[in-house]
């Protein structure tokens, strides 16, 4: 039987501490299933319906590699609109508390460029946003993405879908080649998520069912 605790997640003090304040007590499935590959630090192609905990999944994995005291962008999460990159970083803040002063920055087209600019010269650790205005700031020159050590394309079926697959390769060449690559999906559309394979290595496949 899988283990459905945090605890027996390699996870550290602060981290088991947090997720215990934060009322987590045990894994949803596709944690579950997920979380030991990506804290093993495996590329996890993953596939649940929505609702399942994805975010958290990814969360922990970004945060489990995070320098607090390197103002670089260590994880980048690309999401397919504005609204779930906002939900994401209020989720992903949730989890930062455990490792102390974590910037975390929203970037996403539709807003002003400036402020944006601007905040990204005071460094930040994590980068949430969406593509074009993602790969446009790195075109620039403002967004650094060298030191990117966990990629994640969240809902990667509707970006494909919303046509950024082109601009999800640029990002993805602008990020180092030994990096760590997690995709998240709620659909499993064959033909477009091949595609997608290309940016991993050797990863590893995970799906939960969805309830009848
Ligand atoms: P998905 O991305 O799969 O659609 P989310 O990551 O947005 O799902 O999570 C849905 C909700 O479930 C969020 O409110 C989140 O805080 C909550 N959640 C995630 N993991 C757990 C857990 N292990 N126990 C309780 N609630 C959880
Ligand atoms: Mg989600």
């Amino acid at each position: 039987m899988t283990a459905t605790s945090f605890s027996s997640l390699p996870l550290s003090a602060e981290q088991q501490h947090n997720l215990s304040e934060l009322g987590y007590a045990t894994m949803t499935p596709i944690q579950a299933e997920s979380l030991p590959l990506i804290l093993a630090g495996r590329d996890v192609l993953a596939q649940a319906q929505t609702g399942s905990g994805k975010t958290l999944a990814f969360g922990l994995g970004i945060m489990q590699k995070i320098n607090p005291v390197f103002f670089g962008i260590q994880g980048l999460v690309l999401c397919p609109t504005r609204e779930l990159a906002d939900q994401v970083s209020r989720e992903l803040r949730k989890l930062a508390r455990a490792l102390g002063n974590i910037k975390i920055l929203t970037l996403c087209g539709g807003a002003a460029l400036r402020p944006q600019i601007e905040s990204l010269s005071h460094g930040a650790h994590i980068v949430v946003g969406t593509p074009g205005r993602i790969l446009d700031l790195q075109e620039r020159g403002q967004l650094e993405l060298g030191t990117v050590k966990t990629l994640v394309f969240d809902e990667a079926d509707r970006m494909i879908d919303m046509g950024f697959y082109d601009d999800i390769c640029a990002i993805t060449r602008a990020c180092p080649l030994k990096r760590q690559t997690l995709m998240f999906s709620a659909t499993y559309p064959a033909p477009i998520l091949q595609d997608c394979e290309g940016f991993m290595i050797n990863p590893e496949k995970v799906q939960v069912e969805s309830l009848p």
